[in-house]
């Protein structure tokens, strides 16, 4: 992408550029926080809150879909996920929310779960932490259209509190085979929650950006950052989350 073209991604996102000055000059901008508030289509109430619930097992060792997803195509996985009754979120949702985007993205997003305005509309990220995601994707050159987008839980868990490790357990081998069929070059993770139920692990996301782990036995490669919703709630980490995407699409163009 020129770095015009970039310019007018991060301006549309409210983001400060600054070039460095002297022989030290890089077309690229330095540092680029996301300082302005998304425009705001829907008030729409907190969509994804800090969460302590963290799924045990082995960080290192691959999941694969369980054997009962391991068979389904597109269309049977979306009817499995509309019908699913495995844990009490069915009994609360307005509907199931699958994912959606193109089914040859090269691109993953992984989110955690719906929140009010995805249980409505039964689509990932389409509230206010969506518009800023679809900002954080264009910034890196990306339409909301060329991705898929998924998220851990496929039901809301209700006043959007904390998945339980039983919600995820049951509900993850959709995503690992939504993973498998899709079979994305990249996946960008956004959110605690989200990174450690995928890497299995308890620690924090700031120990966690900024590298490249590998996910299940394709060896995905996989780079976490900051969920929107929290960058809404602090936009000072803008900053590090910019520093995430573009180190992202460093790692997917190496390939
Ligand atoms: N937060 C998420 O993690 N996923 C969504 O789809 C919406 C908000």
């Amino acid at each position: 992408m020129s770095s015009a073209l970039r310019k007018e991604y991060l301006a549309a996102l409210g983001l400060e550029t600054w070039t460095l000055r002297g022989p030290a000059a890089a077309s690229e901008p330095v540092a680029a926080p996301f300082d302005e508030p998304v425009p705001l289509v829907a008030a729409a109430p907190r969509e994804t809150a800090q969460r302590d619930e963290v799924a045990p097992g082995d960080a290192t060792a691959p999941r694969e879909a369980a054997p009962r997803e391991a068979a389904y195509d597109w269309p049977q996985l979306r009817e499995r996920v509309a019908a699913c009754t495995r844990c009490g979120l069915s009994a609360t949702r307005t509907q199931t929310v699958f994912g959606v985007g193109n089914l040859q993205a090269e691109w993953l997003v992984v989110g955690e779960a719906p929140g009010a305005e995805e249980d409505r509309q039964g689509e990932p990220f389409v509230g206010r932490a969506g518009q800023l995601l679809n900002a954080m994707l264009r910034a890196i050159g990306l339409k909301r259209e060329q991705v898929y987008i998924a998220n851990v839980l496929k039901c809301r868990p209700p006043q959007n509190r904390d998945p339980v490790a039983a919600e995820t357990m049951e509900c993850l081998p959709f995503l690992d085979r939504q993973i498998a069929l899709l079979r994305p070059k990249i996946m960008l993770v956004v959110g605690r929650i989200a990174a450690q139920n995928l890497l299995r692990t308890d620690a924090k996301l700031g120990a966690l950006r900024q590298q490249v782990h590998s996910f299940g036995a394709a060896g995905v490669p996989l780079v976490v950052t900051y969920h929107p919703a929290y960058l809404l709630r602090s936009p000072a980490e803008k900053r590090k989350a910019w520093e995430d995407l573009k180190f992202a699409r460093e790692v997917f163009a190496r390939g």
